[in-house]
């Protein structure tokens, strides 16, 4: 059986930079922690980052594939580079991800680590852009399914074929 990565938040872990969870009471969640699939991870909390933090956004609505290149940063609103840690942490993430064979995760919507049809686009105005975080945009290059918690029906789908090739 296919274990499935999933942020820690969505998992009701509060770490979110606010201090807050995500959780969710999505039945397919509940199922998967019956089965023994689900892995947890908080890309953050394993860069180093603590909790509370502030937020973060993608400079110049770039997405997370342009600060793995080197070619866009993660700042705070004052401006303060904190790249280097968004970057540890999805590598982490993607390290924990390899070495349990896993390959569909579903990540928090909208953060600049797991956000995965959209971030914020480094105006810290509310104002998105359709790219992914840096932990997802990481995961998508080696080849995992990236689902947000908007998408658990579509994840269970692609864990019904891989769990019977
Ligand atoms: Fe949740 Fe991901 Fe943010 Fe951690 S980095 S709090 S798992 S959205």
């Amino acid at each position: 059986m296919q274990s499935i990565l999933i942020s820690a938040c969505l998992l009701g872990h509060k770490v979110r930079y606010n201090g807050s969870d995500a959780a969710t009471g999505h039945a397919l969640l509940a199922q998967w922690r019956n089965e023994g699939r689900v892995v947890g991870v908080c890309p953050e909390v394993a860069g180093g980052f603590a909790v509370p933090r502030p937020p973060a956004e993608i400079t110049a609505g770039s997405g997370g594939a342009k600060v793995l290149q080197g070619l866009a940063q993660v700042r705070i609103a004052n401006g303060d580079d904190v790249t280097t840690a968004f970057v540890a942490g999805a590598q982490q993430a993607l390290a924990v991800a390899q070495s349990k064979g896993i390959r569909v995760a579903v990540l928090k919507e909208g953060s600049p680590s797991c956000g995965s049809a959209y971030t914020y686009d480094g105006s810290f105005t509310g104002a998105r852009t359709a790219l992914p975080g840096v932990t997802a945009a990481l995961l998508q290059q080696h080849g995992l399914k990236v689902f947000s918690e908007h998408q658990l029906n579509e994840a269970q789908a692609v864990l019904n074929i891989l769990d019977n090739p």
